[in-house]
């Protein structure tokens, strides 16, 4: 089945996780996730990634290692989640999110993270 793909990255920078709180849709409104987005067509799951990350934060940004899994969001959408480490720019919440947050690894679960992300999370904190 051609599953359809969602990418996001966790974005470290100095012992510390990204972390981005979603403005919109409503249900979805308040709720935290690696920030990132679909592909669109004609992209790679990289190439997406470093678009979204400039669409929605400002900067420029290289993608390492995928963390391994896959998770279901629903309506044939799989989460898939990379490395990413800051080439340039400070993040800022440019488009879909309200606010940002450096978490460390003992602050990660200070926020109320998307379900379907928490996996990912737990993964991207054990690699910070
Ligand atoms: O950001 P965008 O709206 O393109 O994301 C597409 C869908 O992927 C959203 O509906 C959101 O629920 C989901 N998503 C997610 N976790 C992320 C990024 C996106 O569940 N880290």
């Amino acid at each position: 089945m051609d599953e359809r793909v969602v990418v996001a990255g966790a974005v470290y920078d100095r012992g510390r996780l990204l972390a981005a709180r979603r403005s919109a849709p409503p249900e979805l409104a308040g709720r935290w996730e690696l920030p990132g987005g679909k592909l669109e067509p004609g992209e790679n799951p990289r190439e997406a990634l470093v678009r979204e990350l400039r669409e929605e934060l400002g900067v420029e940004a290289e993608p390492g290692e995928r963390i391994p899994g896959e998770w279901p969001l629903g309506r044939g959408y799989v989460l898939q989640v990379w490395t990413v480490r800051l080439l340039s720019g400070e993040p800022r919440p440019l488009q879909d999110h309200d606010e940002l947050r450096w978490l460390s690894r003992r602050e990660w679960d200070s926020v109320d993270w998307l379900d379907q992300d928490v996996p990912a999370v737990v993964e991207a904190i054990r690699r910070l």
